[in-house]
């Protein structure tokens, strides 16, 4: 549909990056167009507008982006999630699979109260491994993962299914 096509336009793909054989999708120039930009956070939020959604979480660091903006949308809080050894405060912390090998992620300990309602937000998902890092992350201190939403899915690579099969519902703009 439109939204779908303008959105997918204002994408720009970058061969050979960031090594040969990759296409990298590169969203700078969708968070410079100003009606991209707004379509594209008002898309993400659509699946839960009317739901009370205490915290954003978002990943660094295009999650950073999005995330914040869904955030003030949704008049929820943001919680960043960060690569390891740059959070100030106590941190809880997990391993994820990257494509090859592993890294680690954190966020800050009492960022989330138990139970909270919780949406993970990032600009891709590929094979899955940094968002179903975030999701167990986020289950490790209570929170209530209701739903993770992305602009852009690489369906080939599995990672909407793997998200789906931990029981968290996944909303993608563009594929
Ligand atoms: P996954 O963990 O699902 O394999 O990879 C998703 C993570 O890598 C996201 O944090 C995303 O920002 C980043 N990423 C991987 N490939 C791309 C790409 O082609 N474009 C962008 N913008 N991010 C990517």
């Amino acid at each position: 549909d439109n939204t779908t096509s303008e959105l997918a336009a204002s994408i720009r793909s970058i061969p050979d990056y960031p090594k040969p054989g990759i296409i990298f999708r590169d969203i700078t120039t969708l968070l410079g167009n100003p009606r991209a930009f707004r379509r594209a956070v008002d898309e993400l939020v659509q699946p839960y507008a009317g739901t009370k959604i205490d915290k954003i979480a978002g990943m660094e660091a295009r999650g950073f982006i999005l995330g914040g903006a869904v955030a003030h949308q949704l008049s929820s809080g943001f919680v960043p999630i960060r690569k390891k050894g740059k959070l100030p405060h106590d941190t809880v912390r997990i391993a994820y699979s990257l494509e090859y090998g592993v890294d680690e992620m954190e966020m800050h300990r009492d960022a989330i109260e138990p139970g909270e309602k919780v949406i993970l937000v990032d600009d891709l998902i590929a094979t899955g491994g940094t968002a179903v890092g975030a999701t167990k992350l986020l289950r490790q201190i209570g929170a209530e993962v209701v739903g993770a939403c992305f602009v852009i899915d690489l369906p080939d690579l599995g990672g909407r299914r793997k998200l789906e099969e931990l029981g968290v519902s996944v909303h993608t703009l563009v594929e």
